[in-house]
């Protein structure tokens, strides 16, 4: 542990409330994980730790099935296998329980009903009760409510003895009868700035003793972008809590990004940001020049026409021609990657869009053999996770796509900092430069360094031919023949087969 993970780490087990905050890579996560290990050891609690996304909790209790093996993990399972053994178990095998549960659905099928017939004659006579029908809503309410809590009840035979219990923000919310039972007295919130009010207090009981948020205030929290009809801040708690400096550590080290790429970060977003000693020995990119570059792509191509024929995607009529090569390009740059030996789970096709865009860039994929497991991601989707090479389309399905949303800061942090070794960004910068102020500083770093133009420069690994890649022609003829070297030498082709 670094000095500010450590003071984290201190801060974390003796404070009632402890804010953790930084970047992402500095390894919030692990001081967390430092936590729950020294409170395993120590004491006898029973620690409840919350996550926004399951991908997170599943990757949080993996690390601590390392500590125990007195883990529940409660909630729909969708993620790591190897967690099965801790899953709770939601079906109820106890016959009375089953008995009442049925007595119960029985009751709420038969006040519904009741409910039916009323609203039809309060339909033909106006003068109706309105408290009649306002009794009968209240029984149905309680009685649903008397099932899913003699379901709980069961299920908290299940929970005891465990020292971790692992939810989602949805799990506390639908559990929060179970966990009233289970009384953990050590609650840590991962994603904290996805955690409003409401799920945070139905995570705590009246035995909670300790509360630590995990979380990082500059990233998308869901909230900002729900819209609500009367005045509400749509900040979180933790964010607010932030802002206000309560027992708050802002971790700086980080340990993921490759220095080119954190700069980026480091001259808009965190100023203060150091970078560990391991993203220092990071190797270069192979086959291509430069780990970071934005390509922006200069009118059309030359073979228009053909590529729309030569790449027949899906709803082909939906993209303008701009968005079709910026795509293409894109997917034809992350097959070259494939073709310089980088495994598919090490490339994540990442998109500023929403779910249309994956699907128009998944309607690519198809077309590349290599790119079968290849991940396309949207901004919400990918938040919190990292991967070694992220190529960003800015591309959009949308004439008219809502540019000033999607070019706020907290965004653009996801964007910058998803990658390890290399980040390449396709598409028109300037539509985000113009609507804000730390794109344009992304802009001016990226021009410094010389990242950014219309050409790409690629290498031969095998022959050290420079290729420049102005367009998707330029990688197919590549695939095809070959750097001039390599087509003229058989016996040693550019690409060994994968
Ligand atoms: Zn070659």
């Amino acid at each position: 542990m670094n000095e500010k993970q450590f003071e984290a780490f201190q801060l974390g087990l003796t404070r009632k409330l402890s804010l953790i905050q930084g970047p992402p890579g500095t390894g919030k996560s692990a001081v967390a994980l430092n936590i729950v290990q020294r409170i395993l050891e120590k004491t006898s609690c029973t620690i409840l730790v919350v996550t926004f996304q399951k991908y997170n909790l599943d990757k949080f209790l993996m690390d601590c099935s390392a500590l125990t093996e007195k883990i529940v993990r409660i909630g729909g399972y969708l993620g790591d296998s190897r967690l099965e053994r801790f899953t709770l178990d939601n079906t109820v095998q106890d016959p009375r329980i089953h008995r009442i549960r049925r007595q119960c659905i029985a009751q709420y099928e038969n006040l519904m009903n009741i409910f039916a017939d009323k609203l039809k004659i309060n339909d033909r006579n106006e003068d109706h009760s309105h408290d009649a029908l306002m009794h009968i809503l209240n029984e149905v309410q309680k009685t649903s409510l008397k099932g899913q809590e003699l379901h709980q009840l069961h299920l908290y035979k299940e929970c005891r003895g465990a020292r971790i219990i692992g939810m989602t923000t949805t799990g506390i919310a639908k559990y929060s009868c179970l966990l009233k039972l289970i009384r953990p007295s050590v609650v840590i919130m991962e994603e904290a700035e996805n955690s409003p009010e409401c799920q945070v207090i139905t995570a705590l009981t009246e035995y909670t003793q300790q509360l630590i948020f995990v979380g990082e205030a500059k990233r998308i929290g869901f909230l900002k972008d729900l819209h609500f009809d009367i005045p509400c801040r749509n900040t979180s708690l933790f964010e607010r809590l932030v802002e206000n400096d309560i027992n708050n550590i802002l971790l700086n080290v980080q340990h993921r990004m490759h220095p080119n790429i954190s700069d980026l970060v480091r001259e808009t977003l965190y100023p203060d940001l150091i970078d560990g000693d391991n993203v220092k020995s990071y190797q270069p990119i192979r086959g291509i020049s430069k780990n970071l570059f934005c390509v922006v792509l200069k009118g059309l191509s030359p073979n228009d026409d053909s590529l729309l024929e030569q790449f027949p995607v899906q709803n082909q009529e939906k993209l303008s021609k701009e968005s079709f090569h910026e795509i293409l390009f894109s997917c034809s740059l992350a097959n070259y990657l494939r073709q310089q030996g980088y495994k598919a789970h090490e490339i994540v096709i990442f998109t500023t869009g929403s779910d249309n865009e994956v699907e128009a860039l998944e309607a690519f994929l198809v077309l590349f053999p290599l790119l079968k497991d290849v991940r396309v991601k949207s901004m919400e989707k990918f938040q919190g996770q990292e991967c070694r090479i992220l190529i960003v389309s800015l591309a959009t399905t949308d004439q008219n796509p809502n540019i000033e949303s999607m070019s706020r800061d907290d965004r653009l942090c996801v964007l910058l900092t998803r990658a390890q070794e290399g980040l390449y960004i396709v598409g028109q910068l300037d539509l985000y430069v113009e609507m804000n102020e730390t794109w344009r500083k992304v802009k001016e770093n990226l021009e410094s360094k010389g990242c950014i133009g219309p050409i790409l420069s690629i290498k031969c690994e095998k022959h050290g031919c420079e290729i420049l890649a102005a367009g998707v022609e330029d990688f197919l003829k590549f695939s095809q023949e070959g750097c001039p070297t390599g087509t003229l030498d058989k016996e040693n082709p550019c690409i060994e087969s994968n």
